[in-house]
């Protein structure tokens, strides 16, 4: 049986969506601002219409449940953007969620495994990076980050007081039995290579440090060169080294930036007494990224040398990739050839909830094509073409999903026995 999703309904959606916090061709619907609380109460009525019992929780993820099963599939993404964002991004996935769930309803095909919907709040961490996602899996406490700050200074705590009072069914992480995101590529490579759908292996570790130099502040004229303790000096010794050593140990899939520099006093005529650099490095692989970290280590310690300066790296923030279920990834990969799509494994450059629930219960992720790799930014478009075939490999996948996790829970029943 192949399904099809009511690609009408889902544009209607899509765009309606859109339509909360409009900016251009995008969004801008950062996490708890006014067209981001409206866009979830939204949502949570069209998941009631879809036959689900919806509730909004404490952080502001919308859940919508199965309720007449015990165990589900949970589906979706999240609908917070970053600032002057895309309309599609998460907010696709959590469409194709919703799409999903009244498919599943219409048809019938669900059997003892549901088909949970969740939206989760500010995956783009406007104030905490998937704050929703981690919430629900217990690993951040709200007490913990409730002093968090948006770039714009304001604290979480009194983002949170936006939040309407939570109401139905909260999360459950222990009720699901694997979890499905959809989401743009965010990339060049499906447009690229000409391929329909990415099939995600894996999410990207991320490191980012913030390396801080030491000099002196002098007079930039009148003192002679081999008298200087010039941090930009340092710094740019640093990133020259550096760079070829992320060359030598980097894998074909190893991304970095150095997002920012900053220096102090920062005037013309005066050498720089503090220099501040930002370093991000992300890879599939843990053994690539433990590589990196021992050469950039070894790099500080001789420009350090070199200069007779004292080089200070602090970590802010370390992931480690997480690895996709094989198994849910090859129902993707099937329910593409069910639908005509071509498709390929690839991992995901960029960060995302299934990389948080990932790491509890088998996860899996779709991507489709964005035009020209473009993303997080108004500019972010993907073809409606693109956008119905996803739905329908997603839909497709989604039911395969919910059968073939049913088999498992039935033979672990058994088991049980
Ligand atoms: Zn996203």
């Amino acid at each position: 049986m192949v399904l099809e999703v009511n690609a009408e309904r889902l544009m209607a959606d899509m765009r309606t969506l859109a339509g909360f916090g409009k900016h251009g061709a995008g969004v801008s619907r950062t996490a708890y601002s006014p067209p981001d609380i409206e866009a979830r109460q939204w949502l949570a009525a069209r998941l009631e219409e879809a036959g689900l019992e919806v509730g909004i929780d404490n952080v502001g993820n919308v859940y919508g449940r199965d309720a007449a099963r015990r165990s589900a599939l949970l589906v979706g993404s999240h609908s917070d953007s970053v600032p002057m964002g895309g309309w599609l991004d998460g907010s696709l996935g959590v469409i194709y969620a919703l799409e999903i769930a009244r498919r599943a309803r219409e048809e019938g095909f669900v059997g003892d495994v549901g088909i949970d919907v969740i939206s989760f709040q500010d995956e783009e961490g406007t104030y905490v990076g998937w704050l929703g996602s981690r919430s629900v899996c217990r690993e951040l406490k709200l007490d913990d980050v409730r002093h968090a700050r948006s770039p714009h200074g304001e604290e979480l705590a009194d983002a949170l007081a936006r939040l309407p009072a939570s109401f139905g069914p909260e999360p459950e992480m222990g009720r699901w039995v694997g979890y499905f995101e959809s989401h743009i590529e965010q990339g060049p490579i499906l447009e690229n290579t000409r391929v329909d759908v990415g099939v995600v292996t894996s999410i990207v570790g991320i490191r980012n440090y913030v390396a801080r130099f030491r000099g002196r502040a002098d007079h930039a004229g009148t003192t002679p060169m081999n008298m200087r303790q010039d941090a930009g000096i340092q710094m740019f010794d640093f990133v020259h080294q550096f760079r070829a050593a992320l060359e030598r140990v980097r894998g074909p899939q190893t991304v970095w930036v150095f997002g920012n520099v900053s220096t102090k006093p920062g005037f013309n005529n005066t050498t720089p007494s503090d220099v501040e650099l930002l370093i991000q490095f992300r890879d599939p692989g843990s053994d690539v990224l433990a590589a990196i970290d021992v050469a950039m280590s070894e790099v500080v310690d001789e420009v350090s040398r070199l200069h007779g300066a004292q080089i200070e790296i602090q970590i802010v923030l370390r992931t480690e990739p997480v690895a996709m279920n094989a198994g849910l990834a090859s129902e993707i990969e099937g329910a593409a050839a069910d639908v005509g799509a071509s498709s390929v494994w690839m991992p995901s450059g960029a960060g995302h909830d299934a990389a948080a629930i990932g790491k509890y219960i088998p996860a899996a992720m779709l991507f489709i094509p964005s035009i020209g790799g473009r993303s997080h930014s108004t500019e972010e478009n993907s073809h409606e073409s693109d956008i119905v075939r996803g739905a329908n490999v997603a839909l497709n996948a989604a039911h395969r999903m919910t059968a073939m996790l049913g088999r498992q829970a039935g033979k672990q029943n058994i088991r049980a026995c």
